[in-house]
C-alpha cells in the first residue's frame, strides 16, 4: 500500500530509502579506485610517455630517419644527426616538447624500427614547464626502464599496424 504524502513524511521515509541505499552499498562491490595506490585497466593501445627504444644488445633504434619529426603535427619533435665512424647514422638530438604533443600517435606510427613509441606511463606531471622537455636522455632512460611493457604493447598491437 502506498504511504500517502504526510505518513512518509512521518516516518522520514526518504530519510530511511537514503539510509537504506547507503547500507545496501556500503557492503555491495566497490566502483570506486583507490588510487594511486590503486589503478584501473589500461587498453595496450593508450598513448602515455614517450619513450626511445634499444635493440636487446643496448643499441639505439632509431637511425635519424626523421620520419616522425616530419610528421608530428604539433611539431614538437627536434631532431639533429649526423654520422658515425662507421658510416652508420644516429641522431646526435632528439628532443619531444611534451608541452606541445597532443599524444596522436603518428610519430610511432611513422616509425620504421620501433624506436619512438609512446608507453603506458601517465605519471609524469611536473612542477615546471622545463621538466616536460625531454632531451634524448630522458627519452632513452624511458625506454630502458619501459622496455618489457613496451615491447609487450608492439606485439599485442601488431595485428592493427
Ligand atoms: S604523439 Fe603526435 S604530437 Fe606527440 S610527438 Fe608524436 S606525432 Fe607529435
Ligand atoms: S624515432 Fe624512428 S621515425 Fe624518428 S628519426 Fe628515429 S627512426 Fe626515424
Amino acid at each position: 500500500m502506498a504511504l500517502n504524502a504526510s505518513l512518509r513524511t512521518a516516518l522520514l521515509w526518504e530519510l530511511l530509502t537514503g539510509m537504506w541505499l547507503t547500507l545496501k552499498y556500503m557492503f555491495g562491490p566497490k566502483v570506486t579506485l583507490n588510487y594511486p595506490f590503486e589503478k584501473g585497466p589500461l587498453s595496450p593501445r593508450f598513448r602515455g610517455e614517450h619513450a626511445l627504444r634499444r635493440y636487446p644488445n643496448g643499441e639505439e633504434r632509431c637511425i635519424a630517419c626523421k620520419l616522425c619529426e616530419a610528421i608530428c603535427p604539433a611539431q614538437a619533435i627536434t631532431i639533429e644527426a649526423e654520422p658515425r665512424a662507421d658510416g652508420s647514422r644516429r641522431t646526435t638530438r632528439y628532443d619531444i616538447d611534451m608541452t606541445k604533443c597532443i599524444y596522436c600517435g603518428f610519430c610511432e606510427e611513422a616509425c620504421p624500427v620501433d624506436a619512438i613509441v609512446e608507453g603506458p606511463n601517465f605519471e609524469f606531471a611536473t612542477e615546471t614547464h622545463d621538466e616536460l622537455l625531454y632531451n634524448k636522455d630522458k627519452l632513452l632512460a624511458n625506454g630502458d626502464r619501459w622496455e618489457p611493457e613496451l615491447a609487450k604493447r608492439l606485439e599485442m598491437n601488431a595485428p592493427y599496424r
